[in-house]
């Protein structure tokens, strides 16, 4: 993919960040993208790769229940971005077939995070 080395180093800058302000580095790594975790000067757990707060947990079962939450918020954002690159593509779109296609995967597209969001809510 391109633009991932931009992506890269904006993270190595967010890390660098974080020790600045305090945090330390654990030897914990993240449920999700198995990146280090830093523990930040208030005493939460932060993983910088996934811009979220991390809760460790011993049991199996509460592991997987922040995975699950945190892959729902990432298909979520996922799903945004793809309308938003649709929703700029009919924009400028003149062809009326490509337009009807655009608008059929924008709807589907817009279910998709409906139930997502539905999900989210039904597991808070
Ligand atoms: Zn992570």
């Amino acid at each position: 993919m391109t633009g991932s080395e931009g992506g890269k180093s904006d993270k190595v800058r967010l890390m660098a960040d974080l020790l600045r302000s305090g945090a330390t580095l654990t030897d914990l790594s993240c449920p999700v993208c198995a990146s280090p975790i830093f523990r930040l000067k208030s005493g939460e757990l932060w993983c910088a790769q996934c811009q979220k707060k991390v809760i460790v947990v011993k049991e199996d079962e509460e592991v997987r229940e922040i995975e699950i939450s945190s892959t729902l918020s990432q298909t979520e954002s996922v799903l945004l971005t793809k309308i938003w690159e649709i929703n700029e593509r009919l924009k400028v779109e003149d062809d009326i077939e490509e337009v009807q296609r655009l608008s059929q995967v924008m709807s589907t597209l817009l279910e998709n995070l409906e139930r997502i969001r539905k999900i989210g809510k039904m597991r808070k």
